[in-house]
């Protein structure tokens, strides 16, 4: 499609400060070619038109932080903390075959799509073969997201199993064959890092990474201090007080790289963070849910760390509804302070968007509705009976909306979904395959014991 025009709609760009105006907004050639306020001349002129009237106008959603093969996981090992829940996850590796990725991230894409993201950075940490990752990367591509994929390395760890084990040389050599075969552009982007330092990786690791990274262009992306476990473990193993003060050692924090979690993190390591340019992804539903703790997210905020929002997989969160999360981002923080003012809407609709941009690296291509930016939309209807009447447009997107309302989804000027229909996939086929997924992999789940 070459022109789109999406008319009468309640723009939120997400530039600056708190705006909103209705207008229209032309896409050309899949970029935003005109963002106006009021209405559209009449000579305007375009191969298609969507009357967006009473619906809100935004740029895309950004999941910063998932494992998309996990939703065949949604609810499988609960009321379990870290340690133990990743047990599980770590030794489902034992049985986890690639087309289990490959049906399991389809769902959890079309989930995403179906609740407003534009783009996800899939953490990918357990490759028993190699065609695990080439077969999310499949599902990532067949789905029409832009995507980060982080392809990520464990060579240590009693919880690990050896199949998901690499040597560094093999594992970059895997990364490197995988580079190999994509094209790189601002779609799909590649980082690569340590899973869950230090429980699964050894410093020498740590030190190779960083090179491997430097050397290949690579952003990196880890899961950081999620629980008081992992910083025990630092301390106990290693002598430090925190995971980022043990990671600064090799100089893992940086401006290409994202943290996930960060829950467990002091005064001295968030500003370490901010010094170093490094961001975090925050991933309150799946901190809840493990019952890891509270990040200090508002701290961060104030020292000027880049805080983007993740789901997480949905082991842990059990979806992957980035509306979920930004209300559990926002009421987690005004409880935890006990302090109602202690975090804004549009902070969280920050993170949400141009935040999860600059996290991964494409703060010039999506996160706020720009000309010259990549037309990552979506279309939210706020004339619903849990959304009027309308007062507060920022925190309402954040309090009221829900993933359901997302009317329309559109990647680069593709729409993706047209009034909740999906346009480039056949939704049925998608559920009864990850529907056969699910009953092989439980099956063999059931020969483990953990
Ligand atoms: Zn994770």
């Amino acid at each position: 499609m070459d022109n789109l025009l999406v008319t009468n709609a309640l723009i939120i760009p997400m530039t600056g400060t708190r705006r909103s105006f209705t207008g229209y907004v032309r896409v050309h050639e899949g970029a935003i070619a005109e963002v106006s306020a009021g209405e559209l001349p009449a000579a305007a002129h375009a191969e298609r038109v969507i009357n967006a009237s009473g619906c809100v106008l935004m740029p895309g959603l950004i999941n910063a932080h998932t494992h998309l093969y996990q939703v065949l996981l949604r609810a499988v090992w609960e009321d379990l903390e870290l340690m133990p829940w990743l047990r599980r996850i770590y030794g489902s590796a034992r049985v986890l075959r690639p087309e289990h990725f490959y049906a399991g991230s389809l769902l959890g894409c079309v989930e995403a799509i179906r609740s407003g993201v534009t783009t996800v950075c899939e953490h990918n940490f357990l490759n028993p073969s190699v065609e695990c990752a080439f077969e999310t990367l499949r599902a990532i591509q067949d789905s029409g997201l832009r995507a980060v994929f982080a392809r990520t390395i464990m060579d240590t760890g009693e919880i690990v199993p050896e199949c998901v084990k690499e040597q560094p040389d093999a594992a970059f050599r895997h990364i490197e064959n995988i580079l190999a075969k994509h094209d790189r552009s601002a779609d799909l982007t590649f980082m690569t890092g340590p899973n869950t330092p230090p429980i699964n990786t050894t410093p020498s690791l740590l030190r190779e990474i960083r090179r491997f990274a430097d050397d290949k262009s690579l952003g990196i992306s880890a899961h950081v201090a999620e629980s008081k476990s992992v910083v025990e473990c630092v301390r106990q193993q290693h002598g430090k007080n925190g995971v980022v003060e043990f990671l600064q050692g090799f100089g893992i924090p940086g401006p290409n790289s994202i943290f996930a979690h960060s829950v467990h993190i002091s005064s001295d390591e968030i500003a370490l963070l901010k010094q170093t340019g490094t961001s975090v992804s925050h991933n309150p539903v799946s901190n809840m849910m493990l019952g890891d703790g509270v990040a200090p997210v508002v701290e961060m905020l104030r020292q000027g760390v880049n805080v983007a929002l993740g789901t997480d997989g949905a082991a842990s969160n059990h979806s992957q509804d980035l509306f979920d999360t930004m209300k559990a981002a926002s009421l987690l923080q005004k409880v935890h302070h006990q302090d109602a003012g202690v975090i804004d809407p549009y902070s969280v609709l920050r993170m949400a968007t141009i935040g999860g941009a600059k996290a991964l690296g494409l703060s010039s291509v999506c996160g706020t509705i720009e000309v010259g930016k990549r037309a990552d939309l979506i279309l939210i209807d706020i004339d619903t009976i849990h959304s009027q009447p309308i007062n507060d447009i920022f925190s309402q997107i954040v309090h009221c909306a829900k993933a359901s309302d997302v009317r329309t989804v559109m990647v680069n000027g593709k729409i993706l979904m047209r009034e909740r229909k999906l346009m480039q996939q056949d939704e049925k086929e998608i559920l009864t395959n990850a529907r056969k997924a699910h009953r092989d992999l439980t099956e063999r789940l059931a020969s483990l014991s953990f």
